[in-house]
């Protein structure tokens, strides 16, 4: 128990550092059980790591707070972030995570359980064990920190209830989407412009978003009661505007759309649908047997664009290989901004339509490709694109940015539309997908190293999975969580071989539906959080070692 722990540690004192081992293992405290789950053998090794339990009982947490899993998430949210605050500098480390409310390893809360996991860097002086300091972080500041970061009784219990309540709502606001026709929604009084690149705050002083009267609609919230904003209806919408006026500022927010944020964020209510896919160009990047026959249609190098695969994309034809992969994964709404879009795949005007005969282009444009893509697939867009006039033609509502208000300019866009370009359509159907089956050696089964290096990157055992073209990751422990799925998925037989990419998609969303992070690693040892499987399929998709044995359709 807890005196035996301060013993052992009084008795450390001074020996070789080797000897912290012996602490592995279970340790009883009043109130919570301490589990030492791994043991850095230097102190210049990554940190070590135990998991801390606070039974229902302890914790006391009203069953209302923790009896779905969005608010067991949304509690588990709350306390890790409490728990950070309150650990400050301390040797004992929490990953609480950003603006997003990930489903994350550092806590759980289980049928009103706590469990919150951390990271210790075991102190040392040279190669010797300082017990004293060991014990001040195990058992004063670890049960400190219990007392008052995952307790109701201490716990600032409005704020709680308001917090698991606005994440609520937001998930709830998602789920409507659908129903609603929309893929997207921004409410009313939304702060969406962020203080920097780095700094995903809220920028102070920004104009709230205000919704066109044309476009406004009112939702029901669980907690909130009514609230109004913009739909973003099914279908093709144009977000045009002016330089520095706000487009991309939006477009990014509906990207993130797919998290809930934190209260106080600015777009707790600014979501989009779960199986939403950002994309961009990305020239460099691997791209292995992906049909982009219906964007290139023939290569001057001879190879087969239905079966195509390079280890240096272009730009034109990695965000093609983008968008197949992203239907192919599931999506069904694609977030495009000219800001990161290869302008030969998005548009190609009357004018060169005329210099350059279509069998002299091997690209056949975005443009021409949004509406089958929607009518084949039911895949949305929404693009910002203030360059070029010809998506007016294939827009189903226009939103105009002007100094960050957002107008309707559908009916004018129309006007302007029903004068002819001279602009002839390349292209009117988008072809079934080719699902591609995985093969099991792509991924190995070894345990092998994963590691994030920011969001930018995977290292999975020898390779490095590049991540910076995959806009939607916004913390490290997912990118872990993804490498650690992968893992998963292939130990435990789902890539069995016969499986496509979107079979294995489905099987490891399945998985997480029903045990929760243990999906992704049931040993629990390091900081994660669950991937959403549109993320994992962009992971495994710029994986060095993906083989594909074969198509099914
Ligand atoms: P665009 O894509 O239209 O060129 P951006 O979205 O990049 O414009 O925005 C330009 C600048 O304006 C950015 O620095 C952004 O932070 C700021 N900004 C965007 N929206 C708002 C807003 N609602 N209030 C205040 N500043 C904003
Ligand atoms: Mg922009």
């Amino acid at each position: 128990d807890e005196q035996a722990l301060r013993q052992e540690l009084r008795a450390m004192h001074g020996a070789s550092y080797g000897r912290y081992k012996s602490l592995r293992g279970q340790w009883h405290f009043p109130g919570f059980t301490l589990q030492v789950q791994r043991v850095q053998p230097d102190p210049f090794a990554p940190a070590s790591r135990c998991e801390v339990r606070v039974t229902d009982e302890v914790a006391g947490f009203p069953e209302q707070l923790w009896c779905s899993p969005v608010r067991a998430r949304a509690l588990a949210g709350y306390l890790v972030r409490v728990a950070h605050r309150h650990l400050g500098d301390s040797r004992l480390r929490v990953d609480a995570g950003g603006q997003q409310v990930l489903d994350r390893s550092a806590c759980q809360v289980q049928r009103g359980e706590v469990v919150l996991r951390l990271g210790i860097d075991l102190p040392g002086r040279g190669r010797t064990i300082d017990g004293r300091q060991a014990e001040r972080a195990l058992c004063d500041e670890l049960p400190e920190v219990v007392e008052t970061a995952l307790r109701w009784a201490t716990a600032d219990q409005e704020r709680v209830r308001e917090f698991v309540a606005s994440v609520e709502d937001t998930d709830a606001l998602r789920r409507q989407l659908p129903g609603l026709g929309l893929i997207a929604f921004v409410a009313d009084g939304a702060m969406l412009p962020r203080r920097s690149g780095v700094d995903e705050r809220p920028l102070p002083g920004g104009v709230p978003f205000s919704a066109p009267e044309s476009m406004r609609v009112s939702v029901e919230l669980p907690n909130r009661g009514r609230v109004s904003g913009m739909g973003v209806p099914e279908g093709i919408t144009l977000i045009v505007g002016g330089g520095f006026h706000g487009k991309s500022t939006l477009l990014r927010a509906l990207e993130f759309g797919v998290y809930d944020h934190v209260p106080g964020d600015g777009r707790e209510l600014v979501v989009c649908r779960a199986e939403t896919v950002k994309i961009r160009a990305e020239d460099g990047r691997r791209v292995h047997r992906v049909d982009v026959s219906p964007f290139v249609s023939h290569l001057p190098t001879g190879a087969d664009t239905a079966d195509f695969s390079t280890d240096n994309a272009s730009g034109s034809t990695s965000q093609a290989a983008a968008i197949v992969e992203a239907v192919e994964a599931g999506a069904k709404a694609l977030l495009v901004d000219e800001d990161t879009a290869a302008t030969n795949l998005m548009i190609r005007d009357a004018r060169m339509q005329a210099l350059v005969a279509k069998d002299a282009e091997p690209l056949t444009p975005f443009v021409d490709l949004i509406r089958p893509l929607r009518a084949a697939h039911a895949v949305s867009t929404v693009l910002v694109m203030g360059g070029s006039g010809d998506y007016m033609d294939v827009a189903d509502q226009v939103v105009m940015l002007e100094d960050y208000h957002a107008r309707d300019v559908t009916a004018r866009a129309r006007q302007l539309a029903a004068q002819p370009t001279g602009r002839r359509s390349e292209a009117d159907t988008f072809p079934p997908v080719r699902h591609r089956v995985v093969d099991p050696r792509s991924i190995p089964t070894d345990r092998p190293k994963v590691r994030a290096r920011g969001v930018d990157a995977l290292t999975l055992g020898e390779s490095t999975v590049e991540l910076r073209g995959v806009e939607q990751l916004v913390d490290p422990a997912q990118v872990t969580g993804i490498g650690l799925a992968l893992v998963s998925c292939a130990r435990r037989g789902v890539l069995d071989g016969s499986r496509t990419v979107a079979e294995v998609l489905e099987a490891f969303a399945a998985d997480v539906a029903e045990r929760g992070i243990a999906a992704v690693d049931d040993r629990h040892v390091g900081d994660f959080a669950v991937p959403r499987p549109l993320d994992l399929a962009a992971a495994l998709n710029r994986l060095r070692a993906l083989r594909i044995s074969g198509f099914r359709s």
